[in-house]
């Protein structure tokens, strides 16, 4: 198949529609949505964990909706994540976070509102970009990330990333979690401090 052929089956052209502070995209393919149950072992303070487990397990985390037509080099799959207020303990909700399965895959953050933290990690080095509306944040390649809402409503946020990127959630799970946690501060902002679990770097 020639290259022209190749691109002729990935189809027409598609619009979609964000709303920035709702965080749906119309025209989206695919939607997923993380509740509490589903991020055990994620928070270190396992005991506010267990405690807000037991109020209400089904409580909304965070929902990504995104557009993905074909899963090969050169497409791109973007879309909108959306990520609750809230705390769990001391420690702001965030989503799982992972790295990209193909180390060289990158990707951009674009904070539509709200307001968070992109918080990533590679061989131990740290780095935490702060979104507010208007940021445009990049993940280099090998870099765990994941977002963490700091703020008082929801963090919306539009990614765009290589469609053969794939996602491995294990380093961290491996790790303890990741080097930093984001937690809030005694004046009420958020301050980043050593995990307790951490074992070592994941990636
Ligand atoms: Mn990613």
């Amino acid at each position: 198949m020639s290259a022209s052929e190749r691109i002729a089956t990935w189809g027409a052209p598609a619009a979609t529609v964000v709303d920035p502070v709702g965080g749906t995209l119309a025209g989206a393919t695919g939607r997923y949505e993380k509740r509490l149950a589903d991020l055990q072992g994620v928070f270190a303070d396992a005991d506010a964990y267990a405690r807000l487990l037991a109020e209400d397990p089904d409580r909304l985390h965070y929902f990504v909706e995104d557009f993905r037509r074909e899963e090969r080099a050169g497409d791109l799959i973007f879309g909108t994540s959306v990520l609750l207020p809230g705390k769990v303990g001391r420690e702001f909700h965030m989503t799982r976070g992972h790295v990209h399965q193909l180390e060289d895959r990158t990707e951009i953050y674009h904070c539509l509102s709200g307001h968070g933290i992109l918080l990533m990690e590679r061989g131990g080095e740290v780095e935490a970009i702060e979104l507010t509306p208007g940021t445009i944040a990049y993940v280099a390649g090998g870099w765990l990330h994941r977002s963490v809402n700091v703020g008082a409503d929801q963090l919306v946020t539009l990614f765009c990333y290589p469609a053969d990127s794939g996602q491995d959630y294990s380093p961290i799970e491996r790790a303890g979690g990741m080097a930093r946690l984001v937690v809030e501060s005694a004046d009420g902002g958020w301050e980043l401090v050593e995990n307790p679990r951490y074992t070592g770097p994941a990636a």
